[in-house]
């Protein structure tokens, strides 16, 4: 499946729930985000019937995501069904980790590949301050439940730019065991665009910090840091590894670097609206189309219709970073107004 410059897009991230149990500050604001009502949210059957036409058109990696996924009743089952279409060889799921402890090995036995965990430091009052609820310790017990299960782990930092988050602790977490640990730019969407507000007070002082300096910090611990040369993920982080350390380093600078022209992913929200672009609105009603009242056979056209035209007409890149240019921008899709939560990240 290619859209119209060409690019193969065999990766959908599916969110399949926005409700949390955390409230990072970057994320959600603290009262929570107004909840999705259950017959809004898409049934189980009908993210198999989309999953089904997109792997015949070419989708090969799931991601479930949210909110966060493991709160969604029924997701291991899921895992399972998702499995077993024929076309999807692998299947992550992105979580923050607080369930993860008692529910990794479960997903492992339906058939899911990897998880990423959100883990931002390794202080645990710093971790509370940031996720406003969560609790440390039981995202480390999910990291080694998810290990034991057989599950490749890979760590998400998110960076805040504030010295207390110590990321060569959470970099630490790679030093003995094969965990990969990816920072990852501050993002302008949801409550993350306050960051970039210069008399915003975000946990006081949270401020986008490019990659570049990311990689200055760690190779101070950790000594020179050499590429990898190796596929480790179907996404956009580059990869260095450091001598003596069992996990590698990824950066992922989606708005210093952005890498729009590998884009290889489109993304399914809770709603059911197939979103071409992170940062826009553009995409395609799906569970319109389902909920249409068609034939089966008509519907499963209908569907790949609609994928046809949303990789039609997915914008060409992001343009998060004022240095960027908008392709297009007079016939631009109007901007994303709802938070990661919302989208899945
Ligand atoms: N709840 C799960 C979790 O936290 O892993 C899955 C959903 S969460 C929206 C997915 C990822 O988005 C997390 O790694 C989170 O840190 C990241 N995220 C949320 N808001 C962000 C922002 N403004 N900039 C960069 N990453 C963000
Ligand atoms: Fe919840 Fe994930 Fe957003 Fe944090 S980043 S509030 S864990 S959805």
């Amino acid at each position: 499946m290619r859209d119209q410059l060409g690019r193969q897009i065999d990766y959908l991230r599916l969110s399949v729930t926005d409700r949390c149990n955390e409230r990072c500050l970057y994320c959600m604001p603290p009262e929570g985000v107004p909840l999705v009502g259950h017959d809004d949210l898409l049934s189980f059957d009908e993210i198999l019937t989309i999953v089904r036409e997109a792997a015949d058109l070419g989708i090969r990696y799931l991601r479930l995501t949210g909110g966060e996924p493991l709160l969604r009743r029924g997701i291991v089952p899921l895992v399972r069904e998702l499995k077993a279409i024929p076309g999807i060889e692998g299947i992550g799921l992105t979580t923050n980790g607080l369930l993860l402890g008692a529910m990794a090995k479960e997903l492992a036995g339906a058939g899911l590949n990897s998880v990423n965990v959100s883990l931002d430091t390794c202080d645990r009052e710093l971790y509370r301050r940031i996720t406003r609820t969560g609790d440390l310790p039981e995202v480390l017990r999910g990291i080694e439940a998810a290990l034991a299960a057989g599950l490749a782990v890979k760590i998400d930092c998110v960076v805040l730019g504030i010295p207390e988050q110590r990321l060569t602790d959470v970099a630490a977490l790679a030093k003995d065991r094969p965990i990969h640990v990816r920072f990852i730019e501050l993002m302008p969407i949801g409550e993350g665009r306050r960051a970039f507000c210069p008399d915003d007070d975000l946990l006081d002082s949270c401020r986008y910090l490019p990659m570049a300096a990311v990689q200055e910090t760690l190779e101070s611990l950790c000594g020179p840091l050499t590429p990898v040369t190796d596929s480790l993920g179907f996404g956009p982080a580059v990869y260095r590894r450091a001598e003596g350390y069992a996990g590698c380093f990824g950066f992922i600078a989606a708005v210093s670097h952005r890498f729009c022209d590998r884009c290889n992913r489109v993304r399914l929200t809770s709603r059911g609206f197939l979103k071409t672009c992170l940062q826009y609105e553009a995409g395609e009603d799906l569970r319109a189309v389902l909920r249409a009242g068609h034939e089966p056979a008509v519907c499963r056209q209908r569907l790949r219709e609609a994928f046809e035209k949303a990789l039609r007409e997915k914008p060409a890149a992001h343009h998060f970073s004022e240095n960027d240019v908008p392709a297009g921008k007079d016939e631009a899709p109007a901007d994303e107004t709802a938070g990661m939560s919302a989208i899945g990240g």
